[in-house]
């Protein structure tokens, strides 16, 4: 049953039931749409990734009552090492390295597979008696009605809400039908990404090494066992894709080092097209966009999904006050003051990460001594290596309540 007075939610990968249970949480009645059916996305093969999740956002997960579901599965992030390298070569001598031990919160963060957090999200949603899901079903079209919004799907069916949240992804049909125009282009690089075994243990440590082709990233897992995020330009990342277990092997030996021992895959293996999409604006009328709809980023950083549950934190915020102060939630003023909020900082972050790939996805010798030298005087300075520390684990800035793992 839709009532006018849920908030419809498009889009149930991760953003979507995030939102959905910290709106539940605040009492808000929610539908969550997605495409896909329920079994689809819970499936354990559905998505190779895993996120390195920032400490504010581990707090997030544990205030909407996430975190104990995937809690044993998680791996710490004690560590993160940054260096240049180039296959065959093993690191440059200049490197960063920040230690969680120069913080007092604890680890930076902590890496979680796509398998364990999407279920625990849809298992969550399945629980909470205000969340009503529609799977299986497209959203196709949306409208203005007196005093709400309205959304047609695939099937024939209307659903009214008072408020519409698009968590559909960089390519969102909810921005683009409300004539929000997005900016943004192609990097020309796809990331290759599976599980690797290793001989010996990782230690929680993260390691960032920058190639001339883009960054291979290789994050620590559960067990003897690390996430790797490859990045190459798209020609040669399905060159390699397309080889055999055994080939694809002998292409990242040479760029992942002899560091862990011997390594083997502990999974399939998946790739993902990098690009920049940045909505040109996060709201309309009686309409916000979350994640990815609003901000699809260079995952170089690791923080695609820490912003968009940082939206997530804000927007679940700002209208649980709006509703305490007897605001129309969907009301121009109140929808203002999310993007207020989130706008810039993610503006910044999509700048950021792109500069950074542009600086680092390069063989230029002038750049390469450039950026070497950067990291030796950051690594060097102990007030900036905390600050980054702190930036990493999401701690800076104007935190919302739930990332400090108050409730909303
Ligand atoms: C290789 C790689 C590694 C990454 N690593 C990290 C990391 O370590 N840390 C981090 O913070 N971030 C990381 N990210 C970023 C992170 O993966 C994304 O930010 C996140 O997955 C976005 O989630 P979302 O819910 O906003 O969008 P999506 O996951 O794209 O979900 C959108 C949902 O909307 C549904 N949908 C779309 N259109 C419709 C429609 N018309 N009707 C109904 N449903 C619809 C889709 O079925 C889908 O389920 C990484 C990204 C990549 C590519």
């Amino acid at each position: 049953m839709n009532r006018s007075t849920d908030i419809l939610v498009v889009g149930g990968g991760l953003n979507g039931p995030a939102l959905a249970l910290a709106l539940a949480q605040a009492g808000f009645p929610v539908t969550v749409i997605d495409a896909l059916a329920e079994d689809t996305r819970k499936d354990a093969g559905f998505d190779g990734r895993a996120y390195a999740l920032a400490l504010a956002s581990q707090r997030l997960l544990s205030a909407i009552g996430v975190w104990e579901a995937v809690a044993d599965e998680a791996q710490p992030m004690l560590e993160i090492k940054v260096s240049d390298g180039r296959a065959g070569e093993g690191p440059s001598p200049f490197f960063l390295h920040f230690d969680h031990g120069e913080i007092e919160e604890g680890p930076m963060g902590y890496m979680v597979e796509d398998r364990h957090l999407r279920r625990a999200f849809l298992d969550a949603m399945d629980a909470s008696p205000l969340i009503t899901q529609v799977n299986g079903s497209r959203v196709v079209g949306q409208h203005g009605t007196p005093g709400g919004v309205s959304v047609d799907l695939d099937n024939g069916d209307r659903l009214d809400g008072a408020l519409l949240v698009g968590c559909d992804g960089r390519l969102s049909g909810t921005a683009s039908r409300a004539g929000i125009r997005r900016t943004g282009w192609d990097y020309g690089q796809t990331a290759l990404v599976c599980a690797i075994s290793h001989e010996m243990p990782h230690e929680g440590i993260a390691h960032q090494f920058f190639m001339p082709p883009g960054p291979l990233a290789i994050l620590p897992l559960t067990g003897n066992r690390s996430s790797i995020v490859w990045s190459e330009r798209t020609a040669e990342a399905l060159r390699i894709n397309a080889l055999d277990d055994a080939g694809y092997l002998e292409m990242l030996r040479p760029r992942f080092g002899d560091f862990l021992g011997e390594i083997g895959l502990a999974g399939a293996r998946f790739t993902y097209p990098l690009g920049l999409s940045l909505a040109n604006s996060f709201i309309g009328e009686r309409l916000a966009l979350v994640g990815d709809a609003a901000h699809g980023v260079h995952p170089i950083a690791g923080q695609g999904l820490n912003a968009g549950l940082r939206d997530v934190a804000a927007l679940a915020e700002v209208l649980a006050d709006a509703s305490r102060r007897g605001e129309d939630m969907g009301g121009r003023q109140v929808l203002e003051r999310y993007q207020q909020w989130r706008r810039f900082d993610t503006a910044t972050l999509a700048l950021a990460t792109d500069a950074f790939n542009r600086l680092f996805s390069n063989d230029n010798p002038l750049l390469r001594l450039g950026r070497d030298i950067g990291m030796g005087l950051v690594n060097a300075a102990p007030a900036l290596r905390r600050t980054f520390i702190r930036e990493a684990a999401g701690l800076t800035g104007d935190l919302p309540r739930l990332m400090q793992g108050k409730r909303v």
